[in-house]
């Protein structure tokens, strides 16, 4: 902020810490600091029109490049490039500064690929730093994830970066700069953003998530200073919760051999969503394993949280030699059916009904 105050900002810097610890926020912060005219020593006005614009992510001296690849509707015969996906772009970063490299994949609906910065893009970097600013006195090129760049690309931008035009600032944001093409990497000034004290993420997830304040100590100091992280554990404990119930009814209507009773738990099992589906029977492998190995008597490498516990105690008589090998079967035959696309209300009343034989025969 003093640099930019005084008007000695380096024209490349790189901004680089792990995933979720801030470093796009960061950038983006800075950024409107700089292009906000009511700026004050310790932060931008947040009200101005320069601010309102930032903060849409519409300012038009500001650019965005995030690594992107072929999708459905752009096709690579197109040559993707940033410009093709501003509109889910600034969706999913107005909705979450901290957003993952993941995360913007599942975004462009391209989860088993990896994104690029192509020459294309390059090509496209070069024309829009061509004009001068529109409104701000500086030109910003935010490049998120520049070890996503290829050496074509590289090549391409080295001279710019080295020397860019007049009231132009190139902000790079990195989670792995040892990855950076070095000729890149060398032409910045590197800013580390360190990972968030585990004090502070404690009391965004008190607020946000409403976590009891012990709790949410106990989750930031998991995930170890990344704020992505540390939802990430959020969430999966909320389906653990949702699973546990899913699970212990499964499981009790199977010992009770209610079959009616079996059929409306996996009509409901078919309404989940897909991912949900596969969730809840990786967590029942789970759950059948520990209570298999508490039945061994191998209770020190169980790894089981309090009601988890109470339950697998009394179920685990249940599950041993002579059943776990079905059982484990039958959940990995639905888990696969289940990535081939297979009819859920069928799969889940299979499973549901042969829970029924399964349980029976672990009965001494
Ligand atoms: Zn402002």
């Amino acid at each position: 902020m003093q640099a930019a105050r005084e008007g000695r900002m380096a024209h490349a810097q790189l901004f680089w810490g792990g995933e979720g610890c801030g470093a796009l926020a960061l950038a983006l912060a800075l950024a409107q600091y700089i292009h906000c005219p009511d700026r004050t020593e310790g932060d931008a006005c947040g009200v101005c029109p320069a601010c309102n614009k930032m903060q849409k992510l519409i300012h038009p001296d500001l650019h965005f490049v995030a690594p992107v690849n072929s999708t459905k509707e752009i096709t690579a015969d197109k040559k993707p490039v940033t410009e093709h996906f501003l509109a889910q772009w600034r969706e999913a970063l107005s909705a979450n500064p901290y957003l993952t490299e993941q995360e913007w994949y599942k975004t462009l609906g391209i989860e088993n690929k990896q994104g690029n910065i192509s020459v294309q893009e390059a090509s496209q970097i070069i024309e829009k730093l061509n004009y001068k600013p529109f409104e701000a006195e500086y030109k910003i090129m935010i490049i998120w994830l520049p070890e996503r760049m290829n050496q074509q690309a590289a090549n391409r931008l080295l001279k710019l970066i080295e020397e860019p035009p007049d009231k132009t600032l190139f902000f790079l944001v990195s989670e792995d700069i040892t990855r950076i093409i070095a000729t890149i990497r060398s032409r910045t000034q590197p800013v580390r953003v360190p990972p968030i004290e585990e004090e502070i993420l404690a009391k965004k997830l008190q607020e946000q998530c409403a976590l009891p304040e012990a709790h949410a100590s106990k989750l930031a100091r998991a995930a170890a200073g990344s704020y992505s992280e540390a939802l990430r554990l959020v969430q999966s404990e909320q389906e653990a919760d949702e699973h546990f119930d899913r699970f212990t009814t499964l499981m009790r209507l199977a010992y009770a051999v209610d079959g009616l009773a079996l059929m409306h738990w996996a009509e409901e099992a078919a309404l989940w969503g897909r991912e949900q589906q596969k969730s809840f029977l990786i967590y029942t492998e789970r759950l059948i394993r520990e209570s298999f190995m508490l039945n061994r008597q191998a209770g020190d490498v169980v790894y089981l949280l309090g009601e988890e516990e109470t339950f697998a105690k009394k179920f685990s008589p249940y599950v041993n030699e002579r059943n776990m090998e079905g059982i484990y079967n039958a959940l990995n035959t639905a888990i696969a059916h289940l990535a081939q696309n297979g009819n859920a209300k069928i799969l889940f009343t299979d499973l549901a009904m042969q829970m029924i034989s399964l349980i029976h025969k672990g009965k001494t």
